[in-house]
Formats: C-alpha cells, structure tokens, sequence
C-alpha cells in the first residue's frame, strides 16, 4: 500500500487559522504555552505526546484541529463525567459533538448514532470499554475518522500511577483506522512513563512536547497544624462566597469540619465514600452549580470536576506525596486567575499515612516512605516552595523570588537568634537521656516544675528552663523544625534523638534558622484578581444573571462563562455586542446566546430607548451593521443594539449580502423554506416577489424572500 504523504502547510497560515478558530469558537486570543506546537502536529498529521500540567489547557489541544479537519476525530477518555462534560461545554459553543459509554441513556445514545449515521459529528467521544474494536468501523458509520487522541494517556503505563488494563488494545487502533494520526495527553508523567507511553500506543515518531510544571497563579503556603479551625476560617474568610476546596485525611474528619464550617455561617458540604451515591452526587453538582460554595472532602474528590474557578483548596492533613499535592493544589486556579493552596501540617500526619501504609507489602512501604519523606520536607521547608516543587518535577525554577509563596511573600520570619534557640533545644535532648518526647521536653525546657519533672530530677538539669517564657505552641513547634530537617530523630514512643546533622549544630558546624510559624505569615496572597469593590460588586450581580443563564440552559454556570470573562466585562464595560465580541472567552455561539442578558445587567436597562434616525444616521450605521453580521447575531438582535428598526436593519442586510457575495441564505432562513422560494425564484419570469410571497401562502417574509433572492444572484 502506498500512501501520499500530507501536504505541507505553511506553519504561519495554520497558525492564524487555528487562532481564528480559538477565536470564534472559544473567544480566546492566544495560545497557552505549547497548545500552538501541539495544534500544529495535529494539523500536519504528525503523532504526538503531550505533557501538560492539570489546566494547562490540553483538551483545546485536540478540540481545535478536529474542527479544522476534515471528518471527525475519535477522543477516548476514562472519566465519564469529564467526557459529558466536554461534549456539554461543545455544544455551548455550537460545535457538533457527541460521547458514547456504557450506562448512557438509551435515547442519548440513539440520537448520538443518528449524528453518526448522517456524518455529522466533528468529534465523538468514547469511553475505554466502548472500543470494542471489532465493531467499532460499523459504529461510526459514513464518518470518517481524521485522528485519535487518546486522553489519559498515562493509564497505558504500568510505571503510571492509574494503569488500566483496557488502554494496553489502543494501540491496535491503527491496524483499523491505518489512515489516523494518534496523539496521547496527559498532566502526569515522568520521563520515563512518557517514554513507555510512545513505546505502548506504537507512536510513529512523534512530537513529545512537555510543559512546564508551573502553576503561577497559584499561590503556596504550608502551616503546622495547630489551631487548624481557626487557621481554615481565616483562609475561607479570604474567599467570601467562592468555590473552594477543603481536603481531610479521615471520612470522620471530612464531616467534623463541614459540620464546624456550617455552623460558623459558612456554606460548606461533605463529600467522601461513605455517603450513599446520591449525596454525593448531589453534593457535588451543588459544588459545580454555584449553590454550594465549600466542599469538605476526601481524596476522591475532584477526580472527574473540571470546575474551572475553585480559588482556594485546603490540606486539613499532609498529603501523602508530592505527587498527589500537585494534583490536588492544581484543581485550584484552572482559569488562569489568582488561587491559593495552603496546607496545614504535623507529623502526625507522616504516622497516620504510615498507619494506613502498614499491611501493603514492604516494597510498595518502602516507596510510599520515600514520598512521605519528601513531601514532610516540603511542608518544613524555609525556602521558596514553587522552586522546591518544580525541582522535585525535574525543573529549575528561574527566579530566586517567587513571590507567591509564604516564604517569598514574607509569610514566616526567623526566630531571633534562632542557632542558639536550636542548640538549647539540641543540648536538652541530650540531657535527658534521648529518652523523651517532644512534650516532655518542652516542658523541661519551659521549666515545668509538674510531679513527673521533679521526679525524675530534671528541674535540676542545666537546660531546664532554658526556654522559659515562649509559649508551648512554639516550643514545640520548634522541635518539629528540628525533626523535620533531621536535626532530631524521633523514635519509639516519640523519644526524641539527636542525630549526627544535629551534632554539627551543636558543635557550630552548622547554622540552624527556626521560623516563627506560631503568628500567622504575615501577608497572605493577594485577593483574587484585582477588582474595586464597585467592580466586585457588579461582578457578583453579573455572577447572579450567570447562574439563571445557566439554570436555564441546564449548564454549570462556568459553561455560560468563567470568572475570567466576568472580570473583563465589569473592566471593560463593553457597551454594545461588537465590544462585548471582544470579551475573553466570547466566542460566536455564546455572543448570541448570552451577551444581551450580561449586557442589559450591566446597564442595568429593560429596553433601549428608541429614536427617530434619519436617513443619514442608518446609513452611517452601516459598518457596525456589517461586523454584528460577520458574528452571525440575529437581526433582530443587530437592529435592538445599533437602535434600528426590524426593516432598516433589513436594508443593510441585503447589501451585505450582496457586498460579501454569500451564496448561503440558510443563515437566515430555514432550509426547506429556502429550497421551496428559490424554485419559485428560478420559475419566475420577472423576479417580482409580492406574486411568489402569494404562492407560497404568505410563507415567507419580504425580507426571507430577499434574502435567498440576493444569495441566488451572488451564484450568478
Ligand atoms: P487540562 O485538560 O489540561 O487540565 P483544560 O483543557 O480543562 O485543561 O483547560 C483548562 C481551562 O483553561 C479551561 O477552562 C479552558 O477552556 C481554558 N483554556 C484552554 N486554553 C485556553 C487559552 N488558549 N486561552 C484561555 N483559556 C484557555
Ligand atoms: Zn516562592
């Protein structure tokens, strides 16, 4: 078989083709960092892998050239809520797509088949179980497959953290579409795991593009666990009535906090896997509708959300690895706009995974220890915590500065002299033997004189007293610096020991820095985005006029549009459709069906006025006519906003028609109508239309008749 090798597109004109489609489609004016590079393989036909971190953008990799070719490409996802929503979020934009999986609806699956039989779908969505490839050619139809991207693409990698055994038949998905490009996506994976990826799916030399871990918008801080309650209320408190996320360790937990956060007035519900389906499920549509602001829940949740406006999510407990922090911090801040991820920490925490660890087999303790370790260092850590991330994801952070974690926001500052603090600290565990914890040494060390102390004769030690004056809460929290830097070792029963690290700071060998993490860090991230109260204001009426939108067309309401959007209108103040165009995240379809509603809530106006125009003033409404035209707006729609009549906007109508030289009229009229007056039309002796208007049963409108009239002439 031979097979002719695509046409080479100039890479400038996909480009700005792709960035037209963005544009209408989407209403986004660039391309986030390598979406362009993975647009273009797409379009050239040649395989890739891309690596993309949680909201870098990676369905719109895929979205966009399936538009731009010819056919339909085959997207294959495990999630199914993800997958729904994807095709819902489709539809909002206009464009023809459909999913297919097990235990849809029957009548759903049917009208997403007569789609296919009639060749109709630009994307279509499948579940892995769905790919029954035998079958799959006589599924599709006439529709023919452009190419596969395969979402998730880690699952085909035993090294990945989500194997599924079902992903391993993909690659047999070339022998039935041998015409297919393929392309694999995914946020999660190592050098190594992208490398069994390639090898698994059978790429053909393909474009592996990896992004950057990075999440700018999101703003880090890492707290000891102490006044946990009071530390979470503070940090809701930034966010008045935004989405968030709250993560517990324990289902037991999950509830206690959603329980403490209601009765502080707050609107918070619990999620995790002992509640029955419903409640889950209820809670977390409540979660993505906007009726519930906070969701208290365990791991699990989040999984299938693509929610693009949480601002904030919160660690109640240390999460078990760098890895699943990634993860969970980056279901923050997706939009793009100001998030914050806090974690509170203790070492409890390290023995309450460790507990969780204890009956899996030692190799897979082993590992789970070393991630432990790693992510235990990060919470204690004293510098900047985005460049200790990204190292961790092989990346060199290219600033010292960040700005945006507590450290580089001035969040802790060092206890005073705090090398002497550490080796007062230091020397006391050596007195008593290395044979107490921690709580007994801060007694010892605040000068507690209670009955265990004076038994055991150490209110006579040298260091007893040593610390007295700080509080407990420091003292303490002081030690667990020193452990968790591994001046100190903790043993059986908490005994504390100090190691060979240790002993170098007691010998001056080595500098000790202690933080003071008792006062809250002094400046939390900057508010999310940067509104006037005014602005904040509006946005939250326009928040409102956003949620009866989406009750209304049964969409979550970041369907309708996201935060982002919302924040440019209330800028912006856009007074009419053509700025309104402007709008990120307006594209043609949503410009239609939501910009009058924002707009008339923005100018809080019922109807406009109307005038008296001369001739002079329709002409000079011409060319806005033309633009609003070029966005496919309804007439009635155009002449409500440039303050026409329904027959001014008309005239301008059919010269615009004429001047463009459209052949289309279905634009405007209904097809079979448009059929029927362009066969009275061709039958006509002299073009007159008041005898066609009459044979058609006064059918069709004057300016119907025009329409196709006009469009008829254009094809000559
Ligand atoms: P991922 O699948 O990589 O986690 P998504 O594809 O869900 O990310 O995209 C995250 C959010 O960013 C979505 O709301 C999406 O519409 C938006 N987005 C994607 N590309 C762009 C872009 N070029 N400009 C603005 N927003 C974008
Ligand atoms: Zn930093």
């Amino acid at each position: 078989m031979t097979a002719t090798p695509p046409a080479k597109t100039s890479s400038a004109s996909t480009h700005q083709a792709l960035l037209g489609t963005l544009k209408d489609i989407w209403g986004y004016d660039e391309f986030r960092p390598l979406q362009d590079q993975a647009m273009t393989a797409v379009m050239q036909k040649r395989d890739s892998l891309v690596v993309l971190p949680t909201g870098g953008g990676k369905s719109l990799c895929f979205q966009a050239p399936a538009l731009r070719r010819p056919g339909m490409a085959l997207i294959i996802s495990p999630l199914i809520s993800l997958m729904r929503d994807q095709v819902m979020q489709l539809h909002r934009s206009g464009v023809e797509a459909g999913c297919l999986h097990s235990g849809q609806p029957q009548e759903e699956a049917w009208e997403v088949r007569q789609a296919l039989a009639e060749a109709r779908l630009k994307l279509l969505y499948l579940s892995p179980e769905r790919v029954a490839l035998d079958d799959l050619r006589q599924l599709l139809g006439p529709s023919e497959v452009s190419f596969i991207a395969i979402d998730e693409a880690h699952c085909i990698s035993m090294w990945g953290h989500d194997f599924r055994p079902e992903y391993r038949q993909f690659r047999e998905l070339r022998e039935v579409f041998p015409e297919a490009d393929m392309h694999g996506y995914t946020a999660t994976a190592t050098r190594e795991v992208s490398q069994d990826i390639v090898d698994q799916l059978g790429l053909r030399d393909p474009l592996v593009l990896r992004g950057s871990f990075d999440r700018p918008n999101i703003h880090y801080t890492a707290m000891p666990r102490k006044r946990a309650v009071d530390k979470l209320i503070e940090v809701v408190r930034r966010h008045p009535g935004q989405p968030g996320i709250i993560y517990c360790i324990s289902r037991k937990e999950t509830d206690r906090v959603a329980d403490q956060l209601s009765q502080k007035g707050f609107d918070a519900l619990p999620y995790h896997a002992g509640k029955d389906s419903e409640e889950r499920i209820a809670a977390q549509e409540s979660f993505i509708n906007d009726r519930t602001d906070i969701i208290v829940a365990t791991t699990a949740f989040g999984m299938g959300i693509n929610k693009p406006d949480v601002r904030f999510v919160v660690h109640m407990g240390m999460p078990k690895s760098l890895e699943n922090f990634q993860q969970e911090s980056g279901r923050a801040g997706r939009d793009g706009l100001p998030a914050e991820s806090v974690v509170l920490h203790s070492y409890q925490d390290v023995m309450t995974w460790k507990l969780v660890m204890s009956e899996a087999p030692p190799e897979m303790q082993r590992i789970a220890n070393a991630h432990l370790d790693k992510m235990y260092a990060w919470c204690n850590a004293t510098e900047c915590r985005r460049s200790l991330l990204l190292k961790h994801f092989d990346e060199r952070y290219p600033a010292d500065n960040c700005r945006h974690c507590d450290h580089c926001s001035g969040g802790f500052v060092p206890v005073p002299d705090s090398h002497t603090v550490a080796q007062k600290i230091l020397s006391c565990v050596k007195r008593l033997d290395e044979a107490h914890n921690a709580a007994y040494t801060t007694d010892v060390l605040r000068g507690s004189k209670r009955r265990a102390i004076l038994d055991a004769e150490h209110d006579k030690l040298s260091t007893h007293g040593l610390l007295h004056g700080e509080s407990r809460e420091a003292v303490e929290d002081w030690i667990e610096q020193l452990r968790a830097n591994e001046f100190l070792a903790a043993g059986e029963g908490g005994a504390l020991s100090v190691t060979r690290r240790g002993w170098e700071i007691l010998r001056n060998r080595k500098i000790a820095i202690l933080m003071d993490r008792t006062s809250k860090p002094a400046k939390g991230p900057e508010a999310s985005g940067d509104l006037t109260s005014d602005q904040q204001q509006e946005f939250e009426r326009l928040r409102a006029v956003r949620k009866e939108l989406a009750a209304r067309d049964k969409v979550p309401p970041y369907m309708v549009l996201g935060d982002r959007s919302l924040h440019e209108i209330v800028k912006r103040r856009p007074k009419n459709l053509i700025e309104f165009s402007r709008i990120h995240g307006v594209g043609k379809r949503k410009l239609n069906d939501y910009a009058e509603p924002f707009l008339d809530a923005l100018w809080q106006r019922q109807s406009r006025p109307r005038f008296h125009r001369s001739e002079a003033e329709i002409a000079a409404k011409k060319p806005d006519a033309y633009e609003l035209f070029d966005l496919n707006v309804p007439l009635e729609a155009v002449a409500r906003q440039l303050g026409l009549e329904n027959r001014e906007i008309e005239r301008h109508l059919t010269s615009y028609i004429r001047d463009r030289g459209l052949t289309d009229a279905t634009l405007w009229v209904p097809t079979d109508l448009a059929e029927e007056i362009e066969a009275e039309l061709e039958e006509s002796p002299d073009g007159r239309l008041a005898p066609i208007k009459k044979a058609l049963n006064h059918r069709a409108t004057y300016l119907q008749l025009r329409i196709v009239q006009a469009c008829l002439r254009n094809r000559g």
